[in-house]
């Protein structure tokens, strides 16, 4: 069976889906989006991947037609539709047709489309051995020009890093700021493990307040140990006795080699193994009922 997109509040199977060649959104990057998980008939922290998304939204000035509720009950009906406990979905919120100067008043309504779709995971392998990742020449956004804290559909900043990460054989590449200091990886967020303490880039470091992130935060607080939002160079980095990489995709992942250099013993920590525990659990409590009349 053939899924179901929405797209301004109707329904379209995947080869009618379709927007302008003169959206926005396709001809400048202009818009802003989202990636959401579904576990076991549940959308984890639903509300703060809208807030974040209506932020960005707010920043570029592009008015999203539908309140956040309407944005709640239609994420959920796309899951309802096809048939979805576990998902990956992807809502995004473009400029909308207009014509080709870049001109934003020119494009008087916004394309809202949410695509629901099983998930593609890194393999199980990946979990239980870690990740070899490299530092990416490129470097990301600076907070002054297409804030990182913006999920914005400008992701060339990432995808040239990307390249460079395809390049060098590794699923993943660190990305710097500008000064230097470690920030955070295409797509997912960065912590270090040192002498018992989880350490994480601060949001001023230039990254996406990413949703796992936070909930990492929360998890390790919860759990007793020291949790710190600081700056952190390559060197920390490589000298640290765990690292781990979040995001919605990769849930919590563990890296075990950076730019050649082992971290730690080579080995997925145990902190970092504890919180993948953690936040798997987590999930599976967690998150605003898809079907909430099965009960
Ligand atoms: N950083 C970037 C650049 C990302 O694209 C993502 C994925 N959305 C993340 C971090 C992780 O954020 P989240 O945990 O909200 O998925």
């Amino acid at each position: 069976m053939s899924i179901k997109i929405y797209i301004n509040g109707e329904f379209f199977s995947k080869e009618d889906a379709k927007v302008s060649v003169f959206d926005h959104g396709f001809l400048y990057g202009d818009g802003v989006f989202e990636g959401i998980r579904a576990y076991n008939g549940k959308v984890f922290r639903l509300e703060e991947h809208i807030d974040r998304l209506y932020d960005g939204a707010k920043t570029i000035m592009l008015n999203i037609t539908l309140s956040k509720e309407e944005m709640q009950e239609a994420i959920l009906e796309t899951l309802r539709k096809n048939n979805l406990k576990d998902a990956y979905i992807r809502v995004v919120v473009s400029r909308g047709e207009g014509d080709l100067g870049l001109n934003p008043l020119k494009c008087p309504k916004p394309n809202i489309i949410i695509i629901a779709d099983k998930i593609s995971l890194y393999p199980q392998e990946m979990y239980e051995n870690g990740l070899r990742v490299i530092t990416a020449a490129t470097r990301r956004n600076v907070p002054e020009g297409v804030n990182p804290q913006m999920k914005s559909l400008n992701y060339l900043n990432n995808i040239l890093a990307k390249i460079e990460a395809n390049q060098a054989g590794v699923p993943e590449a660190v990305m710097l700021n500008v000064d230097n200091f470690v920030a955070e990886c295409t797509g997912d967020n960065i912590f270090i493990v040192k002498k018992g303490k989880v350490i994480t880039p601060p949001v001023h470091s230039g990254i996406l307040i990413g949703v796992t992130r936070n909930a990492v935060l929360e998890l390790a607080e919860k759990m007793g140990m020291p949790v710190s939002e600081e700056t952190f160079t390559r060197h920390q980095l490589f000298t640290a006795d765990e690292c781990f990489l979040t995001g919605t995709a990769a849930e919590v992942i563990p890296v075990i080699e950076v730019d050649g250099r082992k971290i730690g013993d080579g080995k997925p920590g145990e902190i970092t193994r504890k919180l993948i525990k953690a936040f798997r659990e987590m999930v599976k409590e967690e998150g605003v009922e898809i079907y909430p009349d099965d009960n």
